[in-house]
């Protein structure tokens, strides 16, 4: 089950997964907006933040807070975090061993935060997030794409206190950030204005077949079946009660696309992202799917505590839909009118019997061409 911020900060308060435990004053969580559009991550605490239990408060803190204006961010719109929560000692760079203790509190703050912009600040928050044992010089200065996040490296504050020479980079790499949080929102409302066209088009016919599941077993094994079909921007819709198979469905999904990692209701993420494997298919489901361009991510929504349709311009939603992942949105019917017109509506519920129902239908040309290799790898 996905994690709080809140319960992150619990769990983390006591922990000693490494042996800075031994010499920290305190766990310097992250701090900010929960909801935050741009997501800063730096590499550990330093002398002031351990004191304080607050990233980013000393000197190089100061800095990026003077930083920010030229992006035209304050402090309280962001979130801040680092890879380490705690401090190492005098300062030294962090130890892989503690990078990989530590990770797993970050990668849960930032599928809850859900940003759509992550800045990494310095060496160790680049090379993470992006995968790479490329330097920040390299790197910084440009918009890298991973999964549904834009990234964009920039140097450290603190780099540019000891080396002015790094502080007109750092500007213009603030400057750069402006632009592009202007860009992805005008491309948000672009989407925005766009799907409420599209669903001013009356949808493609609809074809319709059932199936049934006697066990939690069998309801994983139509979805793992069913992944194999699929292609880069397919949407499932997931209807259907608690308790119906929505969730048992969904990690058949991604079992079927090589997914190992837990795989539970986002209900309170509203999105959680599973990157696949290279490749995508696991060995021994060649499956049909023989189309150069894999899908690179699993999005699996959870649209239950949403609110009204425009949330869904908050969520990214619309770019998401069309950025080549494979998306599972659950209670997805419940704003299928603002939703684009193109996904596979799979309603669960429950016989009499006690076995489960899984009703396939489809809307628009590419889930309905889904829908029938679907129905023809089942006759
Ligand atoms: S650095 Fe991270 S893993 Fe190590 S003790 Fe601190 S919170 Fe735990």
């Amino acid at each position: 089950m996905p994690r709080t911020l809140e319960e992150l900060a619990a769990e983390l308060a006591n922990c000693r997964r490494c042996a800075l435990c031994e010499t920290r004053t305190t766990v310097v969580v992250g701090v900010g907006n929960p909801s935050a559009e741009v997501m800063f991550i730096g590499e550990a605490p330093g002398r002031q933040e351990d004191l304080g239990a607050e990233p980013f408060i000393g000197a190089a803190g100061q800095h990026l807070n003077e930083l920010l204006s030229l992006a035209g961010l304050t402090r309280s719109e962001i979130y801040i975090a680092n890879v380490l929560k705690c401090r190492p000692p005098e300062n030294r760079d962090p130890q892989p061993v503690e990078i990989e203790a530590c990770s797993p509190f970050l990668r849960e703050q930032v599928r809850a935060i859900a940003p759509q912009i992550i800045v990494t600040l310095g060496n160790f928050a680049t090379r993470f997030i992006l995968r790479t044992d490329r330097g920040i010089s390299g790197l910084r200065g440009q918009i890298h794409i991973t999964g549904p996040f834009s990234v964009l490296p920039i140097y450290h504050p603190a780099a540019a206190i000891y080396d002015r020479l790094k502080q007109p980079l750092l500007e213009d790499d603030f400057r750069l950030l402006g632009r592009l949080i202007e860009t992805r929102r005008a491309e948000r409302a672009e989407r925005l204005k766009r799907s409420k066209s599209i669903n001013s088009i009356e949808p493609v016919e609809q074809t319709n077949f059932c199936m049934i599941s006697a066990s939690p077993e069998e309801t994983q094994a139509i979805g793992a079946r069913l992944a194999v079909l699929l292609k880069p921007d397919d949407v499932l819709l997931l209807s259907g009660d608690l308790g119906t198979g929505k969730t048992e469905f969904a990690k058949g999904v991604a079992l079927g696309l090589g997914i190992s990692e837990a795989v539970s209701s986002p209900t309170f993420n509203l999105l959680l992202v599973h990157q696949l494997p290279t490749g995508a298919l696991p060995d021994g489901i060649a499956g049909p799917n023989t189309d150069s361009k894999l899908p690179h991510s699993l999005y699996h929504f959870d649209l239950y505590r949403l609110e009204t349709s425009d949330q869904l311009t908050d969520l990214d939603y619309f770019r998401l839909l069309e950025d080549g992942a494979i998306s599972l949105v659950e209670w997805g019917d419940r704003f299928s009118d603002a939703l684009p017109k193109d996904y596979m509506l799979i309603k669960l519920s429950v016989l009499e019997d006690g076995r489960h129902q899984l009703g396939f239908s489809a809307v628009g040309q590419q889930s309905l061409a889904r829908l029938v290799e679907w129905q023809a790898a089942n006759e």
